[in-house]
């Protein structure tokens, strides 16, 4: 069997996760979860960044043990993904002795091939970003990303990475490799960086405890840049388990944010190639998320939580909130997301659509046919043909990771059905006993549509497909895009009725909710500095 092995960034732990975290974790899960489908044996890795100075200093201001306060972090993070219904195989902490490993591992590499170096850095350092900045890069005196806040000049003894000598044979990379790193304005951006020439990278940072020491120099620690992106191999056995590091590595996909796409394209790569192991197969650098057309920031207090996103619709909302952020952002881009947008598609999408074909698929099996439906070959195929060709535009679509496309497609062939109902008017044929075999054809195209539909969309809403399925009569048990991700023409099935899988938003409910939740989630002009 393939293997297929994909990563998210691991976060920093000194605050809790929000919608901006939760969309590339959520993203990333689709990816997952569509392998998982098509039968690669998929590892999905996640994890918690926890050597970082703003973590120690958080811990210190609470009271607490850095780690005691790592550990409670961790029970927050992995409580949100929980509530998500995030898939991962593996969670790794960098405090963990196997990333340890890994670290001292790759370091005493490095430090072999000649590649690192002592030197003196001086030069800025912002705590927030945990990033040396060039004088180029302030925006007056301070950094872009946190301009409130003026980073530190520091001057002590570090190592240095050779990162220069690294620019032709990630130059031949890139060029034997186009996929490398995607998508391909982010490509762009990196290969002009290359272009432009690179600098050696300073690794390790003087008198600080709270790290993982240099196996060369215990004195110091390593940088926790250098320290996080090893996660991705320590976290499959490199420098603990051999055979495992074999059977899993180099990695399939890196999902990342586009801020840090220099860290995952340029250095990393460097490193592995400096270590003699391999590089990634692929690295894809997903936009950021606005709320109301604002960067999500602490300081800015608009921060939405996504639990309190999930729950406002109700069970299962978890469900909802993922479509949202699949479907309304196309990946690769920068998304925005809106209280009244997110009610307008749950509407829309789930309780208009979806959600009242499977009502009235299921109704109309109920009353005709007394829910149990069996194929009938004479007739038009005109549904099968659409529901074929949604397949293939998905399957295009997920391959790519143009995660909103294959969302898109499953909702063509939603929408084909409902306009197939409305064409074939089913209360009409059944007045008629000579319409029989025609009504029934009918309904069982239909029902199977849906079935197809939610197989498309699992890896989306995992919960609430499982129940469509259910609805139409089939399982999720065992489910996979061979066999069931195509048009099918057989055997017998028995629907369910139910109640509304998505009951609508009334108008007024949603302005109440609006309100409460902007609230508590400090929305613009709520919470918004002076
Ligand atoms: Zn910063």
């Amino acid at each position: 069997m393939s293997r297929f092995f994909l990563t998210t960034a691991i976060d920093y732990v000194n605050s809790r996760p929000h919608l901006g975290t939760a969309y590339e974790k959520i993203c990333a899960d689709v990816i997952a979860r569509y392998k998982r489908l098509c039968g690669f044996d998929t590892r999905f890795l996640m994890g918690n960044d926890e050597h970082s100075q703003n973590v120690f200093k958080k811990a210190v201001e609470e009271g607490l043990d850095p780690l005691a306060y790592c550990d409670q972090m961790e029970r927050e993070f992995r409580k949100t993904w929980a509530y998500l219904d995030v898939s991962f195989d593996d969670f790794i902490r960098t405090t963990e002795p196997r990333h340890k490993a890994g670290v001292s591992e790759i370091a005493k590499r490095l430090w072999d091939a000649g590649d690192i170096y002592e030197g003196v850095y001086e030069g800025w350092y912002c705590v927030s970003c945990e990033e040396f900045k060039q004088e180029k890069d302030l925006v007056n005196g301070n950094c872009p990303l946190h301009p409130t806040l003026k980073p530190e000049w520091i001057r002590e003894k570090n190592y240095f990475f050779r990162l220069s000598k690294y620019q032709q044979p990630l130059r031949d990379h890139f060029a034997a490799h186009p996929e490398f790193m995607q998508p391909e304005n982010r490509r762009n951006e990196i290969l002009r960086l290359i272009e432009g020439g690179l600098q050696d990278i300073s690794v390790s940072r003087a008198g600080q405890s709270w790290g993982i020491p240099l196996p060369f120099d215990p004195s110091s620690v390593v940088y926790v840049w250098f320290d996080a992106l090893i996660n991705y191999a320590s976290a499959v056995g490199l420098g603990v388990n051999p055979e495992m590091f074999e059977q899993w590595w180099p990695a399939d996909l890196h999902v990342i944010g586009k801020d840090i796409t220099r860290f995952h394209a340029v250095i990393w790569p460097a490193m592995l190639m400096s270590a003699k192991v391999a590089v990634p197969r692929q690295i894809f650098g997903h936009g950021f998320m606005t709320v109301d057309g604002q960067r999500m920031s602490k300081t800015l207090g608009n921060l939405i939580d996504p639990i309190v996103a999930a729950d406002r619709l109700g069970p299962q909302g978890q469900d909802p909130l993922r479509l949202y952020l699949v479907k309304e952002v196309s990946f690769g881009g920068d998304g925005d997301f809106t209280w009244e947008r997110y009610d307008e598609r749950y509407n829309v999408d789930l309780a208009n659509n979806l959600g009242n074909l499977v009502s009235r698929v299921s109704a109309m099996a109920a009353r005709y046919r007394n829910s149990r439906l069996t194929p009938v070959h004479e007739g038009s195929d005109q549904l099968a043909r659409i529901g074929e060709q949604v397949v293939v535009d998905y399957r295009r679509s997920m391959d790519a990771f143009a995660l909103h496309e294959g969302a898109a497609a499953a909702f063509r062939l939603i929408d084909a059905t409902n306009e197939f109902i409305a064409a074939t008017a089913p209360w009409t044929l059944a007045k008629d006993p000579a319409q029989a075999d025609r009504l029934t054809r009918v309904l069982f195209d239909a029902a199977e549509a849906i079935r197809l539909a939610a197989v498309l969309l699992e890896p989306i809403m995992p919960t609430s497909c499982r129940e469509i399925l259910r609805r139409v009569g089939t399982t999720a048990e065992g489910l996979t895009f061979d066999r069931d991700g195509r048009w099918r023409n057989d055997g017998e099935r028995v629907l369910a009725q139910d109640g509304p899988l998505w009951p609508r938003l009334g108008a007024k409910e949603t302005t109440t909710v609006t309100d409460n939740e902007s609230t508590a989630a400090g929305a613009p002009g709520t919470a918004a500095p002076a």
